[in-house]
């Protein structure tokens, strides 16, 4: 029967194949005695494994090159140093044999580097390796390592060390799993290099038996045992599908012919953007900084901490657009010291601008932080305010962010129908707009972003939903100004291609969706866009939509 195991997915792909364990055992060689007349013949076999093993580790290291060699030239050094060789010699004069005296003597220094700090304990794993290779010659027993097989496997190992890492082969390595590491650990950084799937973090895979079918996705990090034939097929399509879109995906957003659409990230702090840059976001579309906010209900944080937080972000972004939503507390993330206890319905009450409003220390603090953040950076900072009911409340954000000193563009989030509804009466305040589908859909159906009985209503494909995207991008358009879309609708490829069609300026999203987006966006022309987003407002339901869109997109 199939099972499912998981770990953390540290390099994309899927593997399929069988186990086979890294030789890994610890070799306790039995503690005899051996008589004085003996002592000499046993330090001579001694010298004689480590001089072997020490070559055997330069010869390896010559084979790989690079930083593997001077990892494994450290290995040979570790295995002929002069103090753990006269440590071995005295073991051998006191009754020890070669292979015991070479594994206590090990064991002695182990411990001095295991409490030797950091840096040094993480060298526990080659200097063990060593011994293992020393005693395993001086006991005549298979090398531990990377298994001899000619036919192609799934590696699991405790975890990898340099040895031999740096000696996998690819062709015959399908993917690996290691019960320990971690996404910076050595086992993932080498996988990624490789470019097999690998998944670390899994501490039942020692006991995976030798032989058994795995099928490994490194993206998920999950392994499935004895996969059925329609799993391996589901897999097996899903990492092709994802290899493709990665392939054909680079560069800046665009049409076919080339209208420009800026891919933009979604990010809830500085810990958020390396995926950002690395998926080759143009900037971030929604910096949700009340996730600054969360860590302590009861107070704001500092001024300081808050510039620390937005400097890192807008510095990763050297001249491209950083869009900073200003505190969006209340309804589903309350927070003690804005938020009213007795709401009858707090999705309905104060929450987002209207909180800041109320509390207007809270909001003067964000923005002396952002305009102090963004001091002599070369970034285009935009600051927006979330929950924009009408032109008053755009009015009162404008002027809050002009007595805070701010330089920026100052924008409104379309997240109430009635903001979509007279969205050129906002566009008199601000100079941008910016939809939040997730919350415009859920006040245009009346549906419970947070109930799952009514997740029908929240489906960003309804016609009406794409009604009022339609008004608000057109009377951005009226007024030369910018719209674009930064709740979940964006990071759906076919729908992304819909919200350019309805004239969207630009699409912000969660990291991972980036390249999906860009890669399904370069397919259509713009005016192919524009004839699924009308084919789309024309169906009655969000499952219509969605075929009406896709049949015109493929030319059906
Ligand atoms: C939205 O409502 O679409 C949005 C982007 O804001 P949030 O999801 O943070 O409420
Ligand atoms: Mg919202």
């Amino acid at each position: 029967m199939e099972t499912t195991l998981r770990g953390v997915g540290v390099s994309h792909g899927v593997a399929i194949g069988e186990v086979r364990h890294m030789g890994t055992a610890v070799l306790e060689p039995p503690a005899k005695q051996i008589a004085a007349d003996e002592a000499e013949r046993e330090q001579g076999r001694a010298r004689q494994a480590v001089k072997a093993v020490a070559a055997d580790l330069i010869a390896r290291g010559q084979l790989a090159g690079g930083e593997a060699q001077h990892v494994l030239e450290a290995q040979a050094m570790i295995a002929e140093d002069p103090e753990l060789m006269a440590d071995v010699d005295r073991r051998i004069v006191v009754g020890s044999t070669a292979e015991r005296g070479v594994y206590d003597a090990f064991a002695a220094y182990r411990e001095l580097l295991a409490g030797a700090g950091e840096y040094m304990a993480g060298r526990v794993a080659d200097l063990d390796d060593v011994r293992n290779r020393i005693v395993a010659r001086l006991l005549g027993v298979p090398m531990p390592g990377v298994p001899d097989s000619d036919e192609p496997y799934v590696l699991i190992a405790r975890d990898l060390a340099p040895a031999d890492t740096a000696l996998l082969d690819p062709a015959l390595v399908l993917g690996f799993v290691t019960e320990e590491g971690g996404p910076t650990s050595h086992s993932a950084i080498l996988a990624r290099a490789l470019g097999v799937p690998a998944v670390v973090a899994l501490p039942g895979a020692g006991e995976l038996a030798e032989g058994t079918v795995v099928a490994v996705d490194g993206s998920t990090g999950e392994i499935f045992v004895d996969p059925s034939e329609e799993k391996r097929a589901e897999l097996q399509a899903a990492a092709a599908e994802r290899k493709a879109a990665l392939a054909a995906s680079s560069g800046p957003g665009a049409t076919s012919d080339g209208h420009k659409v800026p891919l933009l990230a979604n990010v809830g702090g500085p810990a958020d953007v390396p995926a950002a840059v690395e998926a080759g976001a143009e900037g971030v579309g929604l910096f949700r900084t009340e996730f600054l906010f969360l860590d302590d209900s009861r107070k704001a944080p500092s001024e300081e901490k808050q510039v620390e937080a937005y400097r890192k972000v807008l510095e990763a972004f050297p001249e491209g657009r950083v869009v900073v939503r200003v505190l969006d507390a209340g309804a589903d993330k309350p927070l003690d010291f804005l938020t009213p206890a007795d709401e009858p319905n707090p999705a309905l009450g104060v929450r987002g601008l209207r909180s800041l409003l109320d509390h207007p220390e809270v909001l003067r603090t964000q923005l002396t932080a952002l305009a102090k953040a963004a001091e002599g950076l070369p970034v285009y900072l935009e600051v927006m305010a979330p929950m924009v009911a009408d032109r008053a409340d755009a009015k009162a954000f404008a002027d809050a962010c002009r007595a805070a000193g701010l330089v920026a563009k100052f924008g409104a989030m379309v997240e109430i129908p009635s903001a979509a509804l007279r969205a050129r009466s906002i566009l008199q305040e601000v100079e941008f707009l910016s939809l939040g589908t997730n919350d415009l859909a859920q006040y245009a159906f009346a549906a419970d972003r947070q109930v799952g009985a009514v997740s029908r209503l929240q489906d960003p494909w309804q016609p009406a939903l794409l009604d009022l995207i339609s008004m608000a991008a057109e009377a951005a358009r009226a007024e030369g100004k910018s719209c674009g879309v930064c709740g979940e609708a964006a990071s759906d490829p076919l729908l992304a291609c819909v919200l350019t069609g309805l004239g969207v300026t630009s699409l912000s999203m969660g990291a991972a969706s980036i390249p999906y987006v860009r890669a399904t966006l370069a397919k259509y022309t713009l005016a192919q866009c524009e004839r699924a987003a009308a084919a789309a407002r024309a169906a009655d339901s969000a499952e219509e939509a969605r075929i009406a869109a896709q049949a015109v997109l493929s030319g059906e």
